[in-house]
C-alpha cells in the first residue's frame, strides 16, 4: 500500500480503459497475430477517416513512419531536409537513414516551433533554384522537403509554412507525432503537409505498445510506403522483390489495441486539453512561468503541458525539477537541441539561440489522460510553492 501523500505523480502514462482486452482476444483467438489481420486494415481504414486523409499506413513506429514518409516524398541520398533543432532525435535519425542531411532551423520563442522565418531566410539566401531544383549554395546539394515537427503537441506556424514550401516546391513531411488529436482552421493535424506521421509509442496520446502511421492524400506515395513497409515484396507468391524494403509492417496483435485506443481519442484529447487549462489558470498569475499555450486558429492536442521558467525565477528548471522529485512528482526538460547533440553538432544551422534558452529553461509537469484532479492539485500547489516570491 502506498500512503496517498507520497504516491508517485509520473509524467505521462498509457490509459488503458476501452475495449483493448476485447480485441486483443479476438485476435488472439483467430490465431492472425502477425503483420496480416482484420485489425491492421481496420486501424488504417478508422485513422484515415478519423483525420480525414484518403490513406493511412500502418507501421512499425513513429520513426519508421518518418524513414518511409521521406523516402516516398523523393528524399534521396546526399539531399538536405530542413528540420527544427528542438525536436526528438527521431525527426533527424529518420534524415540520416535515407543517407540525407538535416538543416537545422532555430524555434520561435512563442510556440517553440521551427522558425517560418528563419526558413525564409535560409532559403531566400543560402539557396537558389537551378531547373526546378533547390540547391544549397555553399554545398551544392539538393533541399528535398521540409520537415515540421508539431513540437509537444502544438501544430507549427502552416499558414505560414505551406505557401512558403508551395513557392519552393517542396513537399512537407510533417512529424506528427506528438500532436494526433490537434486541428488547424477545424482541419485535423496532418492537412497541411503533403504526408504525415504519427506515433503510438507508449507515451503518445493513445498507444499499440509501440507504433506507427503514415498519412496522405496521395495515392503513389500510399502504396509506395506500403510496399517498402514489407520488403519490398513484388509478388503474391514468388519472393521477388524490386527494390530494398524494410521490415516495418505494425502487427494485428498491436492494431487490437490501437482500434480501441483511437475509439477514445476523442476522450483522450479532451482529458489533455481540460488538464492544460486548469494549469494555464492556476499559474496566471506567475510572471516567472509561462506554459507553451495555444495560438490563434490552431487547436493543440496539448500532449505533453509544458512550461517556460524565467531566469529571475527563485529556481532554475532543472531545480524546480528536482524540488518536484523530492515529492514525488516527475517532470521532464525538452530535447537538447540538435546542433548540441553527438550525432548532428556538424550540421548546417541556422541560428539556435532560442531553443538552446528553452532547453535550460522548460519543463513538462504531469498530464496523464487519466491524471487525477487531486494529484494535478498537489503539483500546482508544489510548483507554486517552489516558485512564488
Ligand atoms: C515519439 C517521437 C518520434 C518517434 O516515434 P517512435 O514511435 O518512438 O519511433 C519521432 N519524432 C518525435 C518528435 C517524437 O516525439
Amino acid at each position: 500500500m502506498t500512503d496517498d501523500t507520497t504516491a508517485f505523480i509520473p509524467l505521462a502514462t498509457p490509459e488503458i480503459r476501452g475495449r483493448e482486452w476485447e480485441y486483443l482476444k479476438e485476435c488472439l483467438d483467430t490465431g492472425w497475430v502477425s503483420s496480416v489481420g482484420t485489425f491492421v486494415n481496420r486501424f488504417e481504414e478508422e485513422f484515415a477517416r478519423r483525420i480525414d486523409a484518403a490513406y493511412a499506413v500502418a507501421v512499425s513506429s513513429g520513426t519508421a513512419a518518418l524513414h518511409l514518409a521521406l523516402l516516398a516524398a523523393g528524399v534521396r541520398r546526399g539531399d538536405l531536409v530542413i528540420v527544427s533543432t528542438l525536436t526528438f532525435i527521431a525527426s533527424a535519425n529518420a534524415i540520416t537513414y535515407v543517407g540525407a542531411e538535416p538543416v537545422l532551423i532555430d524555434a520561435e520563442p512563442v510556440r517553440w516551433q521551427i522558425d517560418p522565418v528563419l526558413v525564409r531566410t535560409f532559403l531566400e539566401t543560402a539557396c537558389e533554384r537551378r531547373e526546378g531544383v533547390v540547391v544549397h549554395r555553399d554545398t551544392g546539394r539538393r533541399v528535398a522537403a521540409l520537415l515540421p515537427v508539431d513540437l509537444l503537441g502544438h501544430p507549427c506556424d502552416y499558414t505560414t509554412l505551406r505557401p512558403l514550401a508551395d513557392a519552393w516546391g517542396l513537399p512537407i513531411v510533417e512529424d506528427a507525432t506528438e500532436s494526433l488529436g490537434a486541428a488547424v482552421e477545424g482541419r485535423p493535424i496532418g492537412h497541411q503537409a503533403q504526408i504525415a506521421c504519427f506515433s503510438f509509442n507508449g507515451n503518445k496520446l493513445i498507444t499499440t505498445g509501440g507504433g506507427g502511421m503514415v498519412t496522405t492524400d496521395r495515392e503513389d506515395w500510399a502504396r509506395h510506403v506500403r510496399h517498402l513497409s514489407t520488403q519490398a515484396k513484388a509478388d503474391r507468391i514468388e519472393y521477388v522483390h524490386d527494390e530494398v524494403g524494410y521490415n516495418y509492417r505494425l502487427t494485428n496483435v498491436s492494431a487490437a489495441i490501437g482500434c480501441a485506443q483511437l475509439e477514445q481519442l476523442d476522450e483522450f484529447v479532451a482529458a489533455k486539453r481540460a488538464i492544460a487549462r486548469r494549469y494555464d489558470e492556476a499559474f496566471a498569475d506567475l510572471d516567472v512561468l509561462t506554459p507553451q499555450g495555444e495560438s490563434v486558429g490552431v487547436e493543440s492536442a496539448r500532449w505533453l503541458y509544458s512550461v517556460r521558467i524565467a531566469p529571475n525565477a527563485r529556481l532554475a528548471a532543472r531545480d524546480l525539477m528536482a524540488r518536484l522529485a523530492a515529492r514525488r512528482i516527475e517532470s521532464r526538460p525538452l530535447f537538447q537541441p540538435l546542433h548540441l547533440s553527438a550525432p548532428y553538432a556538424g550540421s548546417i544551422t541556422c541560428r539556435g539561440e532560442v531553443a538552446e534558452e528553452l532547453w535550460r529553461q522548460t519543463l513538462s509537469l504531469p498530464c496523464s489522460v487519466g491524471l487525477t484532479p487531486v494529484e494535478q492539485g498537489k503539483v500546482i500547489e508544489a510548483v507554486r510553492a517552489a516558485l512564488m516570491p
